[in-house]
């Protein structure tokens, strides 16, 4: 029997059955989505019928979502495509906002991990030039729900444009709340299948393409449908729509954790714990034990977390969004993140828990005999 803990959802989420059943059944059928003929017409039908899936996320009419090849590709579009020369981007944000324009502007946070709205509101009225502001829902690496809402008041006022990268929000948050220009959106974050995504517009949102080529998704995004990629989505979506629900059981297995962590490690902090947050998210620093030590231990153990970001690379770099929270470097090179999905329990972390304290015990044993 597999005794691995997967504790790293945020990274990517297992595959649904159902999404795998509908892709291979996809993936079977022959045609080509833009093909006037009856094959390229039913493969059109899936890929329309996915739209309407994840349009329904955000309860956006489907004419308005442009798949792309996934997350990142979602926010170069929305930040690249949008028009605007003036771009905002939070200090949090994840690399393929940080990265995708040259120059943009940052909104600093505060030591909570929330973009601070004044601040943010100061930006804008320091220059005419209209803006497009990007700001996440939630962060993928503490958690933290941005306030969305108050943030696009502030910018509707500057006669701002508001993308918001709604990545980990995902079947974790309701999304259709939110007044935005733009909302980024990846599939193998909500059980579907990595290399898929989507940028849903809000209404009149022109966006250039930065793909170009034939005039698939209306001339938003040049390229053959992945249509087999689209579908799992637009099933992986239907199904977090439908079993929407469970924070309260997740956050209850996340508290669970983080106060016993507390009690075997008094010195731990968890960074983003004054904040809103994600109820299966929690970003923890044992000051001491370096992030690669404890993710090492926990792997040799079984046990999958990730240091920051583990999107980027294998590689353990200090994370931008603990340093834009003021953390000291020392600390945020001790901090993993720890990411559950539905089917964890706390045996989960009561075995992560206890490898941390073996590997502590032995840190301990070995120390002196270094000296
Ligand atoms: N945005 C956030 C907040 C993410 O966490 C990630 C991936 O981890 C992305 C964007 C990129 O998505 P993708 O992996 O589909 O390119």
């Amino acid at each position: 029997m597999n005794n691995e803990i997967y504790l790293d959802h945020n990274a990517t989420a297992p595959v649904r059955e159902a999404v795998a059943e509908a892709m291979m059944a996809a993936l079977r059928q022959a045609g080509n989505a833009s093909s006037i003929h009856g094959f390229g017409r039913r493969q059109r039908q899936l890929v329309e019928t996915a739209r309407a899936e994840v349009a329904a996320l955000l309860g956006a009419p489907p004419q308005n979502v442009v798949f792309t090849a996934g997350g990142t590709e979602a926010n170069n579009l929305a930040l690249r495509g949008s028009g605007r020369r003036r771009v905002i981007v939070s200090a949090i944000e994840h690399l393929s906002v940080l990265q995708a324009t040259d120059g943009a502007e940052i909104a600093p946070v505060t030591a909570a991990g929330v973009v601070d709205t004044e601040g943010l509101a100061g930006m804008l009225a320091a220059d005419s030039e209209p803006a497009l502001v990007s700001v996440m829902l939630a962060n993928n690496e503490t958690g933290v729900v941005q306030p969305l809402d108050v943030i696009a008041g502030i910018v509707e006022q500057a006669g701002g444009l508001l993308h918001s990268d709604m990545v980990q929000a995902a079947g974790r948050l309701p999304l259709d709340r939110h007044a935005v220009a733009m909302a980024s959106l990846s599939a193998h974050k909500i059980g579907g299948p990595q290399g898929v995504g989507a940028l849903v517009l809000g209404r009149n949102m022109p966006v250039s393409p930065i793909i170009r080529g034939g005039g698939q998704e209306r001339g938003r995004r040049a390229g053959t449908e992945n249509v087999a990629g689209i579908v799992g989505f637009g099933v992986a979506a239907r199904l977090v729509r439908e079993q929407a629900g469970g924070n309260a059981a997740m956050a209850r297995m996340r508290d669970r954790m983080e106060s016993r962590l507390l009690q075997a490690f008094p010195d731990a902090v968890i960074f983003g714990a004054d904040a809103p947050r994600l109820a299966n998210t929690s970003c923890i620093a044992i000051p001491g034990m370096r992030a690669e030590t404890q993710i090492m231990a926990l792997d040799l153990a079984g046990i999958a977390v990730s240091a920051g970001s583990a999107c980027s690379s294998g590689k353990v770099t200090t994370s931008h969004v603990l340093q834009a929270m003021g953390a000291a470097a020392e600390v945020a090179q001790c901090a993993i993140r720890i990411s559950f999905g539905p089917g964890n329990c706390d045996t989960d972390s009561d075995r992560l828990i206890e490898t941390l304290l073996t590997l502590r015990g032995r840190t301990a044993r070995q120390k002196p005999e270094a000296a």
